[in-house]
């Protein structure tokens, strides 16, 4: 093999050193080597020949021929190609095989198929068949290559290759020639050494009733019996001089032949779109191997089976390269969304990335098997839609925080200052908060998904409305003790002076001050609460506990009135009122013949009558009764017990006994000072 190989010609392996465009285009590669195998280098090389993203926009032409016809000479002269051509000193024996190179200054691969017809030396027919199997099933135009003198004879070498692609053709496009896609090829016969004797359209009659006949002599399958040459070839033919003895003529004849293979504006421009066997540039490689395995193992060729594993492979491939940049692409957002943040733009963004993996794959797997196709469209949207879920939802759970806690933010900004109400303000914050989900849920939200933001808007609502309920709560809470706190000012006074007068309806005074001001209370509270929307349950709890905290702090404001000191302080001025003074509130000052002791005696009575009048809640008039439902204790809400009636009660009976006795000591104290006042008085 090594002796064939023309050493100044670039090889694959002399690739390397020579790395500029010119080179690698002229490139060639043994597709299918001696031993019968299919290189592992074809995909690369397609690429280094700058077909891969041809699409269908390019050709595939094959050679076939008797040893030694000229084939690769041919091929080189018309191509530019750069096939090894017999050593004409040496005449040595071609190898089998395929060899492929791309034709210069054009997207042509051109296949040189060696040692095509092994009859002539008596070998089996093997190779033949299948190189013939394998260049029909993707090539638009096959050259049959054949001399001059070889026309007409009908047993020849020819014609059993001849026959052979026939049958193989029907093997391979018998049933698919009616609708004329993807079965036609060209077979372009090329008449080498024509001599000029006999005129081209001689030969060509001859070669086609050749044809014919080989055609009628095929056993055909029943139901293909009826076919016609025409139904799956179109024949041309052209004849070239003899390339030693007449080599300008033949050169100028090949270059105009080569106009065939380029000027697509010719009629007879070979490469007729119903030629192409549809099978993308990218693909290639990988439908050859299989196809030439499959023609190795001696398995029947199916070819719409063969084009769809091919789609399959592709469109695999193809989404694979389109997913790797969405992947990385998404990836890059994850981490923000995991963090907790809302991002910008985030549906856009999805949006471009998908619609970027789309169009990619669409660009490159839309050439393949439409089936296929869709359906590895529907699986790569389905990845990368399951790949986006997350982020979708990630923004949702975000969003929906953010828009919660700037709720929250905008309820407390609102409720600042003294002049609001409450209900706009909860109004304007949960139109805003709504909104602002809403317009970023419809932006993350990819069409032609099964995604929805419902769910979390109906949450999102309900938290909304948790807040504001809180925050009413909260609001009524802070109005109640303000209320409470007014109270407790606008009772002071009032109630200091009565307790202090001690007058028979002292607690007449107390409870109609008492319940003027809580009436006062309980509509301001009541004016406030329309604008919290408070509901009448909560209405009547607050008044309720209005209510109790009025009492209570009545309550303590009594008892800070009849603390120990302070009462026996009133009970003292009382009496000291009545016995150091007159009835005219002059200070009396004892003469021997006084009744001190009647005096003693009835000022210490009316005072330790007022005892019991302080001793309970008791108004003369009893319209003015104030009362409160008791509250038994609950253990679950560890409120103490409440005994209304028990809070009338200032003093009890023991305390009563206690106040009456020291009291009494207190008066005692003030009798003898009296009766010494006298002595004193005598004495002097
Ligand atoms: P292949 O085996 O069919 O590829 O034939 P080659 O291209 O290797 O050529 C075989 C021999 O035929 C070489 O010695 C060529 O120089 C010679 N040859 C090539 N073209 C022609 C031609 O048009 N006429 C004649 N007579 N010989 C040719
Ligand atoms: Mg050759």
């Amino acid at each position: 093999l090594a002796a064939q190989l023309n050493g100044t010609k670039p090889t694959l392996n002399g690739h390397a050193s020579e790395s500029n465009e010119s080179s690698s285009t002229s490139e060639r590669l043994q597709v299918i080597n001696d031993e019968k195998n299919f290189t592992t280098h074809l995909t690369a090389q397609i690429g280094r020949w700058g077909l891969r993203d041809a699409g269908f926009n390019y050709n595939i032409v094959a050679v076939f021929g008797s040893q030694s016809t000229g084939k690769s000479t041919l091929l080189n002269r018309l191509f530019g190609t750069t096939f090894d051509v017999m050593d004409e000193t040496r005449r040595q024996q071609t190898t089998k095989g395929i060899w492929m190179c791309r034709g210069k200054d054009m997207g042509v691969m051109v296949m040189d198929v060696e040692g095509t017809d092994g009859r002539e030396r008596g070998e089996d027919q093997d190779f033949e068949r299948k190189s013939a199997l394998f260049s029909l099933a993707s090539s638009e135009v096959l050259l049959i290559n054949l001399w001059e003198h070889q026309v007409g004879l009908y047993q020849g070498a020819n014609m059993g290759l001849l026959k052979t692609v026939f049958e193989v053709n029907l093997g391979l496009f018998g049933k698919k020639a009616q609708d004329g896609s993807q079965g036609r090829t060209l077979l372009l016969f090329v008449i080498r050494d024509h001599i000029g004797v006999t005129p081209l359209e001689n030969l060509q009659a001859t070669l086609t009733a050749d044809l014919k006949k080989i055609w009628d002599s095929l056993s055909k399958p029943q139901d293909l019996e009826d076919r016609q040459l025409s139904d799956y070839f179109d024949l041309a033919f052209t004849a070239l001089p003899h390339k030693i003895l007449a080599t300008d003529k033949f050169e100028a004849e090949v270059q105009e032949l080569r106009k065939r293979f380029v000027d697509k504006t010719r009629d007879d421009f070979v490469f007729k779109p119903a030629y192409h066997k549809r099978i993308p540039a990218d693909g290639v490689a990988f439908y050859m191997e299989n196809i030439w395995e499959q023609v190795q193992t001696n398995k029947d060729l199916d070819l719409p089976t063969q084009q769809e594993l091919l789609a399959q492979f592709r469109c695999d491939e193809i989404a694979s390269v389109a997913l790797a940049d969405f992947t990385v692409q998404s990836k890059s957002q994850r981490r923000p969304i995991e963090a907790g943040h809302v991002v910008e733009g985030l549906g856009d963004l999805m949006r471009n990335w998908r619609s970027h993996a789309l169009s990619r794959y669409d660009r490159d797997a839309s050439r393949y098997h439409q089936g296929v196709y869709q359906r590895k469209r529907a699986d790569l949207l389905g990845v990368m839609d399951s790949t986006l879920s997350p982020l979708f939802l990630g923004q949702l759970k975000n969003m929906h925080k953010s828009c919660l806690s700037a709720f929250r933010k905008e309820l407390l900004d609102g409720l600042r200052g003294d002049e609001y109400s409450f209900a706009d303000v909860v109004g304007k914050a949960r139109t805003k908060c709504e909104t602002r989900f809403a317009d970023g849920a419809k932006e993350v939200s990819l069409e032609d998904t099964d995604w929805t933001w419902q769910d979390e808007f109906e949450s999102l609502r309900e938290e909304i409305g948790n807040v504001a309920d809180q925050c009413r709560k909260d609001e009524t809470k802070k109005m109640v003790n303000l209320i409470e706190r007014n109270f407790k000012k606008q009772i002071s006074e009032p109630i200091d002076i009565s307790l202090n007068k001690a007058t028979p309806d002292m607690w007449d005074k107390v409870l109609s001050t008492f319940k003027e001001t809580l009436e006062k209370a309980e509509s301001t509270y009541l004016a406030k609460a329309k604008s919290f929307d408070c509901t009448d349950d909560e209405n009547v709890t607050s008044l309720a506990a209005l209510r109790k905290r009025a009492w209570l702090a009545l309550r303590a404001k009594i008892d800070e009135q009849t603390a120990d000191t302070a009462i026996l302080g009133k009970l003292r001025t009382h009496f000291e009122e009545r016995f150091r003074y007159d009835e005219n509130a002059v200070p009396r000052v004892w003469r021997p013949d006084d009744d001190i002791d009647g005096a003693f005696k009835t000022a210490k009575e009316q005072t330790m009558d007022l005892i019991p009048r302080y001793a309970k809640i008791t108004p003369v008039d009893p319209s003015l009764e104030f009362t409160l439902p008791s509250e038994s204790s609950d253990p679950l809400n560890s409120t103490d017990e409440f005994d209304f009636p028990s809070t009338l009660v200032i003093f009890t009976e023991t305390k009563s006994l206690d106040l009456t006795a020291r009291f009494r000591k207190d008066a005692d104290a003030y009798y003898v000072e009296a009766k010494r006042s006298t002595v004193s008085s005598i004495a002097q």
